[in-house]
């Protein structure tokens, strides 16, 4: 493979992150050519890793390099509550709060019918089953207030009061239409509190 190959391979593989255009991609593969080696040898290292040993938790799907996550065996928490959130990073959001001390499922997404993404792809039968394993009281949704969160919590709020579980919403302090992880840490506090 000839180097201007090499180059091209790499900033088409930088182009598959989200919003990365062709013009960020040759200035980040241009960058890391010219400038860091070191940091693009430890990027590329840091990528491998993180392909072989990152996976899903058996219990909760966030990502994890255990077959169960810390959180999920961390017996501090309290097993009655399960927070229902689209992505890891809206888990963190809530972690960032301290005001949560219950349990987590992660949809790995939320229901995008256009998509292709329906109850299967965000575990929906796991879900049930983890509410229903006789130890969770209560299912949180905190799914994002915006057109598919509300669909995917309206979805989830059916299936599971339909099994006769009590499921509550986030309160709606969160503003319409935002997601989560950009939310500041007292609203989304606040909002788990008033919950319904
Ligand atoms: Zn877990």
């Amino acid at each position: 493979m000839s180097s201007t190959n090499a180059l091209e391979v790499l900033i088409q593989a930088l182009r598959r992150l989200p919003g990365v255009g062709v013009k960020s991609a040759q200035r980040m593969a241009f960058h890391l050519m010219q400038h860091d080696r070191d940091g693009a040898e430890a990027l590329s290292m840091a990528l491998h890793h993180a392909v072989q040993n990152v996976h899903h938790c058996a219990r909760c799907h966030t990502f994890t390099e255990d077959d169960i996550c810390s959180t999920c065996l961390d017996p501090e928490r309290d097993a009655t509550r399960l927070c229902v959130v689209e992505t890891p990073a809206d888990q963190s959001a809530l972690e960032r709060t301290g005001a949560f001390k219950g349990l987590y499922f992660v949809l790995m997404g939320r229901l995008s019918p256009l998509d292709g993404i329906g109850p299967k792809e965000i575990g929906l039968h796991k879900l049930m089953e983890r509410a229903s394993n006789g130890v969770v009281q209560e299912v949180i949704l905190a799914t994002n207030f915006n057109a598919e969160g509300e669909a995917t919590a309206h979805v989830i709020s059916e299936t599971l009061k339909s099994r006769g579980l009590h499921v509550t919403r986030l309160a709606r302090g969160v503003p319409v239409g935002s997601e989560l992880e950009y939310v500041d840490l007292g609203t989304i506090a606040h909002a788990l509190v008033d919950r319904r």
